[in-house]
């Protein structure tokens, strides 16, 4: 069993973390907000004062968090992770954050630390389950360091070089931004043309865009929206998927206008809701939690 350093315990976070001390690791974890990591604590975790704190003596270094801005914080900050990560050590980014951010922030490692990007496909509830689908950029030798770590979180593939799991991670999220939109439009063009609900839904589930209605009919149909994955990590993930495009002269346009639809629901106030409640906003609906 390893000593593991946890950083970022948030809706992903802690069900990760969870499973990783009852795997029977030795963790350490810290998280912005100190009192989210009391669960972890009471259930045998210790807590660090700070991201270097919590690196300083682990065998690896994980983080779960937000976007490249919060990432850039707890790895670059005052007393961030690098301060805490010397050679020999392992640091593995899971955050979605883009492949121009894990390349960026492993070059400020010094020599001999291992760095590797998994970012995870699955929400809450695979994270809980040790179900996730886990995309790892790492070399050959660093792949093999960290997969029996990861193994305890979902199934690990190994997509290629450093950078690699965060660009596969952002095909992905391509492919949801834009399929949860399409399902906004169909139901808004569908309603608008006098079509009811509830076979309007029974006919999308056996369409191209069936995983995702079948994924989301229950907040559709009864308009609540509670968090699993929050629309501004969503919205966040389209604007990635932009620039990562545009760094490789690519137009994306049905991106970009999923990103469109994305952004709106965020000005219309839905933000820390489950990304689904973009189908409200296409549809000019409110959406509650
Ligand atoms: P979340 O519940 O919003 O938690 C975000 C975490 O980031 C919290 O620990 C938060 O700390 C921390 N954070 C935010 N800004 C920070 C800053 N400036 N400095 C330090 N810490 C900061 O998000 P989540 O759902 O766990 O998602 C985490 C990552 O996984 C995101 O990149 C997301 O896109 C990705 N992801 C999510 C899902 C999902 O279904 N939820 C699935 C796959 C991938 P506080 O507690 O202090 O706010």
């Amino acid at each position: 069993m390893a000593k593991i350093a946890f950083l970022g315990l948030g809706q992903m976070g802690t069900p990760m973390a969870t499973r990783l001390l009852h795997s029977g690791h030795e963790l350490t974890v810290w998280n912005r907000t100190p009192d989210r990591a009391k669960p972890l604590v009471a259930a045998g975790a210790t807590v660090a004062r700070s991201p270097a704190e919590a690196g300083a003596g682990a065998a690896f270094a994980i983080t779960m968090l937000a976007t490249p801005e919060a990432l850039t914080e707890v790895v670059l900050g005052k007393q961030g992770l690098v301060k805490g990560l010397g050679p020999g050590q392992v640091y593995i980014d899971m955050s979605t954050v883009g492949p121009h951010t894990v390349r960026s922030i492993a070059a400020r490692f010094s020599d001999g630390v291992a760095v590797v990007d998994a970012p995870v496909r699955g929400s809450v509830s695979q994270a809980a389950e040790g179900r996730l689908e886990i995309f790892v950029g790492a070399s050959d030798k660093d792949f093999e360091r960290v997969r029996p770590i990861l193994e305890s979180l979902g199934s690990v593939g190994h997509v290629g070089g450093l950078g690699a799991g965060a660009a596969m991670k952002l095909v992905a999220n391509l492919a949801l931004g834009a399929s949860i939109a399409a399902v906004g439009e169909a139901l808004a063009l569908g309603s608008a043309l006098g079509l009811g609900r509830a076979p309007l839904l029974n006919m999308l589930e056996g369409s191209q865009l069936g995983p995702a209605v079948r994924a989301k009919r229950a907040n559709i149909e009864s308009s609540h929206y509670p968090p699993n994955f929050k629309l501004r990590h969503a919205a966040k993930d389209l604007r990635l998927v932009i620039e990562a495009a545009a760094a490789v002269d690519r137009d994306l346009k049905v991106s970009a206008a999923a990103r469109a639809w994305l952004d709106a629901a965020v000005e219309r106030g839905s933000a820390d809701l489950d990304y689904s409640a973009v189908v409200a906003t296409i549809m000019g609906e409110e959406p509650t939690s």
